[in-house]
């Protein structure tokens, strides 16, 4: 059994700062086409981050990438949907992701890409646990960096729970 940290690990407040700290950082070094924004995690980052670029000529689409069963463990196995309906070929992409852990979604997803025909592919992700990674990935922008511990809220579930809440939390387990 699994219970909610006593307090936020990140405020509402907090990760609308950040959010749009990236937003104004993105405008400024990421001159792109499309945003591919992985559902259903990065759903509620991935507007806030719109909302702050405010850029008309953006172009938004979402896939669908699950990694992980029901558990705080990832099954290691990436399926990927939503990707072959996209007209990727010589696009500019800011390929967008709740949290990068092993790395494995976000390495995947930015080959896929390449393979499609993309012509520029940066990444941006709201946390980073470095301390997990298994393959050599970096994301172009990170919003926070964490310690090793399972999160929830802000879009991240735990077998599909938590996900609408505006903070960020930790699950610990009882
Ligand atoms: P990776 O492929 O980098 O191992 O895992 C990335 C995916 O695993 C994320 O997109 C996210 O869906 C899930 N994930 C990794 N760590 C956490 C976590 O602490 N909490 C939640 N809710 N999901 C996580
Ligand atoms: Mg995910």
């Amino acid at each position: 059994m699994y219970k909610m940290s006593a307090k936020p690990m990140i405020t509402a407040a907090k990760i609308q700062d950040r959010v749009q700290e990236i937003a104004t950082e993105i405008n400024r070094t990421f001159d792109f086409d499309i945003i591919l924004s992985t559902l259903t995690g990065a759903f509620m980052f991935t507007t806030d981050l719109v909302r702050f670029m405010a850029n008309a000529k953006h172009r938004i689409t979402f896939i669908k990438a699950t990694s992980y069963g029901s558990g705080t463990e990832s099954s290691g196995v990436l399926k990927v949907s939503g990707i072959d309906d996209i007209d990727i070929k010589g696009k500019r992409i800011l390929l967008v992701d709740d949290i990068l852990d092993t790395g494995k979604t976000m390495s995947t997803l930015t080959h896929m890409l390449k393979e499609a025909g993309a012509v520029d592919i940066r990444t941006c992700v709201l946390m980073n646990k470095e301390a997990r990674r298994t393959v050599d990935f970096h994301a172009d922008y990170v919003g926070f960096e964490i310690e090793n511990q399972f999160v929830v809220g802000y879009g991240l579930d735990y077998d599909q729970d938590y996900r609408t809440l505006p903070d960020i939390w930790t699950l610990e387990e009882t």
